[in-house]
């Protein structure tokens, strides 16, 4: 195509010249207050529209391809609906906490606090080049203390309530970034930002409960406009499962000889009731006969306690070695199964029987009770363990298919884990039930001995939010040593995040606040003892989990 005008159908005269269009309907818009509300405005407005959008983190490397393409058809919702006549608010803003930022600051050796300006003032420029109907008197920088003020009065509010909680757990640790790293950033086994081998580490860090939650997570799905798919995935990260928790006490040191029940029940009597009890959650608590050992996370608080002297050595042994590796890696279905036998013994409440406890990286300490019973007859996991440890496999379901095929009896051996339907057998009184009628049977029966009873349980873990980074919110907490932690008087907010120049991490795993003694000691606000300032701060996608509030409230400071 021709482009001096000169041809038939080419341009008019001139051409189009999109820097000299833009920038004078812009400019316009700039002039009129097109896009903007002022505070009365917002309040008043009529057919009022929200156009919420994800807001970008201002990278140094300026807008990016899939920036604008988020952006654009959001932007494009927006003026379709001003154009029904609607009055839209569109505004934008910078998600600028956070280790992606800090990391490249520390690569650059320029500081956040003079970085992340620059950054920002290139992507409001190119924001406004791209032409999109944002309201920039309404815009927000989660690094501005304006707005983290109220990030930190959000925790404040939960930790009020009961729900922000600081307790031990077990995390995984990337030893080049010097920080936690959730479960979606550990892939094969490595850091998703630097690929380096993820540890597993025990720190005390700040959870919100969202656990608390579940269930009505789970039933407000029901109402939600989202796609099935988005839907699939939030009932599965929820993980609703109906079940039993069992219980099963720990045989004394003298009747932990395997094979020592001389007949069912007698174990029983020798088990004093004060015992201490291993629980388990099971969805399975029809196949409780054919539990033939008990499995701890090697993390388990009763290891100790179960462990004798002859196999102490090998269970410290096995434990350091799990230690070592990430949370993921342990998940893995495929991975070769790896264990220990404590050397304890403990009973079996619906045999009378006493089953071997092991201890093993495939059990998780913080899904469920970090035990479980062992099904190995009914279980593929399970099945593979007992296969490669010689552990006795016994079936106690028998599938409709199995049972009419001849010379299959009850006690041929099965050639790996059977998890479908079918009749209980080898199951005491509950032979010949449907698995669905032994499961209620089976957990109202052990609850009648105060060894069971039904539970619902979910996946969901609670939210960890505290880390052991400089780039983020300072947790307003106060640790004292009479009190406890105690919240920053809201009146003293924000807790503003101090200029330090030595702002890289370190192996301690404690966040370079924790070096900053001039910042982090301060007196309790109940008892005026001195005390010490939470030198962790909160995690980036706490910033962003509340920015759809303050973009209409950027007016209010109380
Ligand atoms: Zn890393
Ligand atoms: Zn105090």
């Amino acid at each position: 195509m021709s482009s001096d005008g000169t041809g038939g159908h080419g341009p008019r005269e001139g051409g189009y010249k999109p820097s000299e269009l833009e920038a004078k309907w812009q400019g316009r818009w700039d002039e009129l207050g097109t896009n903007g509300f002022t505070r009365d405005a917002l309040q008043t407005a009529e057919n009022r529209y929200y156009q919420l959008m994800m807001f970008p983190y201002p990278s140094a490397e300026g807008l990016h391809v899939g920036n604008i393409y988020a952006f654009t058809g959001a932007d494009v919702h927006g003026r379709f609906q001003r154009l029904t006549g609607k009055q839209v608010f569109e505004p934008i803003g910078f998600d600028a906490f956070g280790i992606h930022s800090e990391n490249f600051a520390l690569k650059q050796g320029i500081h956040p606090m003079d970085l992340i300006p620059s950054n920002v003032a290139n992507f409001t420029r190119q924001l406004r080049r791209i032409g999109g109907m944002f309201d920039w008197e309404h815009a927000v920088d989660t690094t501005d203390p304006d707005y983290y003020r109220w990030t930190q009065w959000i925790f404040i509010q939960l930790f009020n309530a009961g729900l922000a909680v600081r307790k031990e757990a077990p995390v995984n640790w990337c030893p080049s970034c010097m920080t936690v790293l959730a479960n979606e950033q550990v892939i094969a086994g490595r850091c998703e930002r630097c690929e380096t081998p993820v540890e597993q580490r025990r720190i005390a860090q700040w959870f919100f409960r969202i656990t608390e939650y579940a269930q009505r997570l789970l039933d407000n799905l029901d109402g939600l406009d989202w796609s099935e798919t988005t839907k699939k995935a939030q009932l599965n990260w929820i993980g609703r499962s109906e079940g039993a928790t069992l219980r099963f006490p720990i045989l004394p040191a003298d009747h932990r000889e395997e094979g020592d029940d001389g007949g069912t029940g007698s174990l029983e009597s020798k088990v004093s009731t004060d015992a201490p009890v291993i629980e388990v959650f099971t969805t399975r608590p029809d196949t409780v006969f054919g539990a033939t050992y008990m499995v701890l996370s090697p993390e388990h608080p009763l290891v100790d306690e179960v462990t004798d002297a002859a196999q102490a050595d090998a269970v410290t042994a096995y434990r350091e070695q799990a230690a070592a590796k990430d949370l993921v890696a342990r998940q893995k279905v495929e991975k070769t199964k790896t264990g220990v036998h404590t050397g304890g013994y403990c009973l079996n409440p619906a045999t009378g029987q006493s089953i071997p406890i092991w201890v093993a990286d495939y059990v998780l300490m913080e899904y469920g009770t970090g035990a479980i019973m062992a099904v190995p007859g009914h279980d593929q996991r399970d099945f593979d363990f007992a296969e490669a440890m010689g552990l006795p496999i016994v079936r106690v379901v028998m599938g409709e298919e199995a049972g009419s095929r001849v010379g299959v009896g009850t006690e041929a051996p099965l050639s790996e884990a059977y998890a479908g339907d079918g009749v209980m057998v080898n199951s005491g009184q509950f032979d010949g039930l449907a698995v669905a009628d032994a499961k209620p049977a089976i957990s109202a029966w052990l609850a009648e001995s105060g060894r069971g009873e039904t539970k619902v349980n979910y996946r969901l873990h609670d939210w960890c939010i505290s880390r052991q980074r400089y780039w983020g919110p300072p947790i307003p907490i106060i640790h004292c040593e009479a009190c406890g932690p105690v919240a920053v008087p809201e009146a003293d907010l924000p807790v503003v995040l101090p200029r330090v120049e030595d702002f890289k991490p370190d192996d301690s795993g404690v966040s370079p606040l924790a070096r900053v003694e001039e910042w982090y000691q301060v007196d309790c606000p109940h008892c005026a003892a001195p005390a010490r300032r939470e030198t962790d701060v909160s995690d980036t996608f706490l910033d962003s989990s509340w920015y759809f509030l303050r973009y209409p409230s950027t007016d209010y400071h109380d």
